[in-house]
């Protein structure tokens, strides 16, 4: 049996960070540099929602560029990653009796996915599927099956998620470069100690920290993939804490990873 992964959770930010090596590039590439190579990926984006739940299993998933006005550079990253049909039916498997759709075809790789996979695992080499987020589901659904996939840690898959804990590009405020508004800082002290204290019900009951809750996570998107990683998190799992800054106010890059 391979030595047992971590699961982690990324703050992502702006697609722009595939281009760029910063402190929060070498912080993630950090992250994983001592870590046993996974056999394959799993990844839930921010940016793949569906109603049900679906799991890519193509054998070549393609890049999405799946934003607006950037770039063109950005238009032209390409993550090869293969896919894994495997991986995709030990998904569902590991989630049954709840219903996942096999997509052979529709989706791929979102820049929630490739832009931090182009810095951890920049040769694109190993196998990648992605799990969607049921839009219709409540907090405590995208827990548990977090839960349910723990089993994954044992078999040699990275179980990542990529969203942010605080969200909220409506406020943006370009002058504030490596500060947050109060409400953002106070909702990120707010779901860190709910993690360091390993409270995870504080994490689904998010919106109980009202106002500060409102504004950071205006909708869940972002913020559900820190669910998943949390509901594979193990009694036995250190905490780590990494890039806990909040940028041009309401963008939180906060990365936490539960390990050896
Ligand atoms: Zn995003």
């Amino acid at each position: 049996m391979p030595d047992s992964l971590p699961v982690i959770f990324f703050g992502h930010g702006s697609p722009m960070i595939a281009l760029q090596t910063n402190a929060v590039t070498e912080t993630w590439q950090r992250m994983v540099r001592d870590i046993p190579r996974p056999r394959a990926i799993l990844c839930i984006s921010a940016h793949w929602c569906t109603r049900g739940t679906a799991v890519t299993a193509m054998t070549a998933p393609r890049t999405i560029h799946d934003f607006g006005a950037f770039p063109k550079a950005l238009f032209e990253v390409q993550y090869p990653a293969p896919g894994s049909p495997a991986l995709a039916e030990r998904v569902r498997e590991l989630l049954a009796p709840k219903p996942v759709l096999l997509d052979r075809s529709a989706w791929g790789l979102d820049h929630g996915t490739w832009s931090v996979l182009v810095k951890l695992y920049p040769q694109a080499d190993i196998p990648v599927v992605q799990l969607s987020l049921d839009a219709t589901q409540p907090p405590a659904h995208h827990f548990e099956l977090g839960r349910q996939l723990a089993p994954l840690r044992d078999e040699g898959i990275l179980l990542i998620g990529t969203g942010n804990i605080v969200h909220n590009l409506g406020v943006m405020n370009w002058g504030l470069e490596g500060q947050g508004y109060d409400w953002a800082e106070r909702f990120n002290a707010y779901v860190r100690s709910a993690i360091s204290e390993n409270q995870p019900q504080r994490l689904i009951d998010y919106p109980d920290a009202g106002e500060d809750a409102e504004m950071s996570v205006p909708t869940a998107e972002h913020y559900l993939p820190l669910l998943y990683v949390a509901g594979a998190r193990r009694p036995e799992d250190r905490v780590r804490f990494d890039n806990e800054h909040i940028e041009y106010g309401s963008v939180g890059m906060t990365s936490v990873s539960f390990g050896a």
